[in-house]
Order: C-alpha cells, then structure tokens, then sequence
C-alpha cells in the first residue's frame, strides 16, 4: 500500500516504536482514513522491523509489511465475496483467532492489525478477541483503527492505549479536491459522475471538508450572482449551471449533511440521501 500520512501523525507513531515495549493492543483514530491506515501499517513494521531505529520502512520485514504478505502480520479483510464489510465471528475465529497461540514464523511478534475495526469487528467479534486482549501473550500486537475510538467496545476501548491522530492541512486540501468533483459533477450532464464521487468518499472527516468547501464555493457562487467578480472557474462553472434557487438550495442541503455528520450516522446511506438531493436539486425542471 501507498503510505499516505503527515509528518507530525508519523512522529507519533515512531515515538510509540522507540518506547520500550509497545502497547499491546493500540487504537489509532482521528485524522482520515488514509492516515489512520497508514500509521497501522508503521506501528506493525515498527514491531517487526529488523533494524535498530525501527521502523526503517526498507528492510525486508519491513517491506513484506507494507505489501501486506508478512507471514506473521495480518490486517483480515472481510470476505471478498460479502460486500458487507463485516469480518464474520466464523470468519475470525476460524481463520485469525486459531491460529494466535501459534508462535510467530520469523518476527519477533504477531500483529493482528484491523481496519476500521467499529464497522469490521461487530460486538461478537470484539467480544471473542477481548479474551485475548485482556491477557495478552507476550509476542502479540493488536492494532486497530477507528474514526473514534468511542466506537468501539468500551470493554477493548479501557484496555487499549489510544493514539489520536491530528487532522492537517492535507485533509482540507483533500476536502477542497473532491468539491472540485462534485462540481464537476453537478456541471456534468451526467448524474452518475455525482453520484460517483459521493460514494467513492469512506470517511466522514473527509465528507465533513468536502461539503465544507463545496459550500464555501456555492457561497461565492451567490456572490457572483450579486456582482462579485471571481477568477475561480468552478465558481463560474457553478453560476453558468445553476440559477439563484438551486444554488441556495445546494447550500442548505450540504450544510445540513455537515450537521447529520456530527452524529452517529452510517457514511453510506447519508452519501446516497446526499447524492438523491443533490440530483433532485440540480436536474429537476
Ligand atoms: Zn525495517
């Protein structure tokens, strides 16, 4: 995997590293998922690295942990043939939870690292892997990431120690990318393109600075409309598309996704809500 993160979130992660003894079983949320991501994959080469200062990130071990085939590193994805997300407890149990005891092939650890593990894990495969947490072999490191830690078990949340990532400039610069194509595709005569865009995005930090900066630009679109001049083009793009009732009515529906955001929404259904208002908006006669 590419390895996207800031250097202040990876000093974090490399601090953890050059501790004595890392945690057993680290939480890792805040930031966006790239960088949650990103920060699991360190925190794992940093358990396995074969050198000094670790992680070194080019070392074999470390490298087989950034391909993901370490044979003693796992990050389960649920099974390719469910597109529901969800790593079962049958799945857990028989192809991750039995195999713990057994010792690890070359490292000097096992990491078991789960992505978005509130939405992987449900309770019942939370449940199964506390045992495990709350007597913990030596040679055994979990990592899980989540938006919040908040949402997972508070039973895995107390024995954990929780590292919170800090949000950049990137993810803003991020956030102001994906507007661009959500004007691109509000332009696009093409409803699909919109829709694309909307369910391409899997973090609610990322929707959060999209929507944030596609309302800042439907804000200078109405500006325009009043006789602000602007160079920004998606501006213009905006204005030319859109008349004054539909760019308005853009702007409420974006900021009131923002508010939905805050609360403890599924991402999916509210980009497809998002995604129907926005058409409704846009193409209606
Ligand atoms: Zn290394």
């Amino acid at each position: 995997m590419d390895l996207k993160i800031q250097p202040d979130n990876e000093n974090i992660i490399r601090e953890l590293c050059s501790s004595d003894r890392i945690p057993h079983t680290v939480i890792i949320e805040g930031s966006n998922k790239e960088e949650r991501d990103s920060a699991a994959v360190i925190l794992a080469a940093g358990a396995v690295c074969e050198e000094r200062k670790r992680p070194c990130l080019c070392c074999t071990a470390c490298h087989k942990v950034i391909e993901n085939h370490h044979p003693d590193v796992f990050f389960p994805e649920p099974s390719k043939n469910l597109k529901s997300g969800i790593l079962s407890l049958k799945d857990l149990r028989d192809n991750y939870l039995s195999q713990i005891s057994v010792k690890p092939n070359e490292a000097p650890c096992k990491v078991y690292g789960f992505f978005d593990a509130d939405k992987l894990l449900r309770e019942d495969a939370q449940n199964a892997l506390l045992k495990t947490i709350e007597e913990p072999p030596q040679d055994l490191l979990f990592i899980f990431t989540a938006e919040s830690a908040k949402s997972m078990l508070l039973t895995v949340r107390s024995r954990a120690r929780i590292i919170t990532l800090r949000h950049t400039e990137s993810t803003n610069d991020e956030g102001e990318r994906i507007a661009e194509e959500m004007i691109d595709g509000i332009v696009s005569s093409y409803e699909y393109d919109l829709l694309c865009t909307l369910s391409s995005i899997n973090d609610k930090e990322k929707l959060t600075d999209a929507l944030t900066a596609f309302a800042e630009k439907l804000r200078q679109t109405l500006g325009f409309y009043s006789g602000v001049n602007t160079d920004d083009t998606a501006v213009r793009r905006l204005a030319r598309k859109l008349d004054r009732g539909r760019a308005i009515a853009l702007s409420d529906v974006s900021n009131e996704a923002v508010r939905i955001l805050k609360t403890n929404v599924n991402l999916q259904l509210l980009t497809t809500w998002l995604s129907s208002q926005y058409r409704r908006i846009t193409w209606q006669k």
